[in-house]
C-alpha cells in the first residue's frame, strides 16, 4: 500500500486513531521560494528555502515538480502537495487568476500541479496559507480566527468554524484594505485610509524614517542604528529600536497598532472574532504592537452590550506559515477528496 492508501486504513479504525496523509507544502513569494515535508504525525520533516530563480509560471510549475521528486527521494513519499502563493485565486481555487508579484494572470495552476506532480494538488492564498496554518497549531478550535499578515502589503484569512473563508469571488478577507481612516493617505488599491497605509512593514519603515528626519532628539536609537540617515533606516533597525524602547520607534508600532485596532472593531463586528493573530515581517517588533493593539482595543470598546474582546497574539509559525498551511489544505483535500 502506498502511503496515502495506509494513512486511509489507519483514519478508518477510528478518529481518535487518524493519521494524516504527508504532504508537500510550498510556498512561492515574491522573492523566496520556501518548501518543506509535513510527515504523517503532522511534523516538519524536511525544510528549504531559497531566493526565487524565476517568476515565470512554466518554471515555478517545473520547479514545484522538481522539489516534490527529491522529497520523494530523499524522506518519504508525499500524497499530496499544497502552494501558496501571493494573489487573487478563483473561489474554488484552481486559477490564479492575478499574482501581481509574479506576473502572471489566469494561470491554471492547481490543473498543471497536479499534471505535473501526479499529486491531488490544492493551491491558496498566501495568507490564507498562513491563517490555517495559525489555526491547526493552535489545536484546530472552533470559533472565529482572524490573521493579519503585516508585510509589503498587509494580508488576511479568516477561519470560522473550521472553514477557511474564500468568499463568493475569492476576495474574501482581504483585511489589510478595511478602511481604518476615512479620506485617509492613498492606498496602493486605489482606495484611501487602508488599514494597510498605516500598518504593512513597508508603512511603519516610512513612518519611523519620517519621525527620524523631523526630529532627530525623538529618535535617538533609529538615529545611531541609521547613522543619522533616515534614508538608511530598515526593518531590523526599527525592531531593534522598538527593544530599546526608542520613543519614535514606540510611535510608530502605537500607531500602526492604534490602525490594526480600528479594523479588528470591524472583523468584530463581522464575524466576532476569538483571536487576532499578527504575521509578517513586521510583526517582529514583537510584544509591544501586541500591547499596542490591545490596549487601543479595548480603549475604544463601545458602553453598551457587552462584546469580549478579541485576544492578540503574535503568530507562532513564523516564515513558515505558508508551507506548513498549504501541507495541511493539501493533506486535508486528498484525505477528503472534493467532488468534482
Ligand atoms: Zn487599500
Amino acid at each position: 500500500v502506498s502511503p496515502a492508501e495506509r494513512a486511509v486504513v489507519s483514519s478508518a479504525d477510528g478518529p481518535e486513531r487518524r493519521v494524516r496523509i504527508p504532504a508537500v507544502g510550498i510556498d512561492v513569494g515574491g522573492t523566496k521560494f520556501a518548501a518543506g515535508l509535513v510527515d504523517e504525525s503532522g511534523r516538519l520533516a524536511s525544510y528549504t528555502e531559497y531566493p526565487l530563480p524565476s517568476k515565470r509560471y512554466e518554471d515555478i510549475v517545473a520547479l514545484v515538480g522538481e522539489t516534490v521528486g527529491e522529497f520523494r527521494r530523499e524522506v518519504a513519499a508525499p500524497a499530496a502537495v499544497g502552494v501558496a502563493v501571493a494573489g487573487w485565486l478563483s473561489p474554488d481555487r484552481d486559477v490564479v487568476l492575478q499574482a501581481a508579484n509574479l506576473g502572471w494572470r489566469d494561470q491554471p495552476l492547481r490543473r498543471d500541479l497536479e499534471a505535473r506532480t501526479g499529486l491531488a494538488a490544492v493551491v491558496g492564498n498566501d495568507a490564507d496559507c498562513a491563517a490555517w496554518a495559525e489555526w491547526v497549531q493552535a489545536g484546530k478550535p472552533g470559533g472565529a480566527f482572524a490573521l493579519l499578515t503585516l508585510g509589503t502589503d498587509v494580508g488576511g484569512g479568516l477561519v470560522i468554524n473550521g472553514e477557511l473563508i474564500t468568499g463568493a469571488h475569492g476576495l474574501a478577507a482581504e483585511l489589510g484594505h478595511l478602511t481604518v481612516r476615512m479620506d485617509g493617505a492613498p492606498c496602493v488599491c486605489g482606495s484611501r485610509g487602508c488599514l494597510a497605509v498605516y500598518a504593512s512593514g513597508t508603512a511603519m519603515l516610512a513612518r519611523a524614517k519620517e519621525l527620524l528626519a523631523a526630529d532627530p532628539s525623538s529618535a535617538p536609537t533609529l538615529g545611531r542604528l541609521s547613522g543619522g540617515n533616515p534614508a538608511g533606516l530598515t526593518g531590523a533597525h526599527l525592531q531593534e529600536a522598538v527593544a530599546l524602547r526608542d520613543p519614535a520607534a514606540l510611535a510608530v508600532v502605537g500607531e500602526a497598532g492604534r490602525a490594526i485596532a480600528a479594523a479588528s472593531q470591524q472583523i468584530s463586528r463581522v464575524i466576532d472574532h476569538a483571536e487576532l493573530m499578527l504575521g509578517g515581517g513586521a510583526s517582529n517588533v514583537g510584544q509591544p504592537l501586541v500591547e499596542a493593539v490591545s490596549a487601543a482595543i479595548a480603549v475604544s470598546q463601545p458602553v453598551g452590550p457587552v462584546r469580549p474582546i478579541p485576544r492578540v497574539r503574535l503568530a507562532r509559525t513564523g516564515n513558515r506559515a505558508g508551507v506548513l498551511g498549504a501541507a495541511d489544505l493539501a493533506s486535508r483535500a486528498a484525505r477528503c477528496p472534493q467532488p468534482t
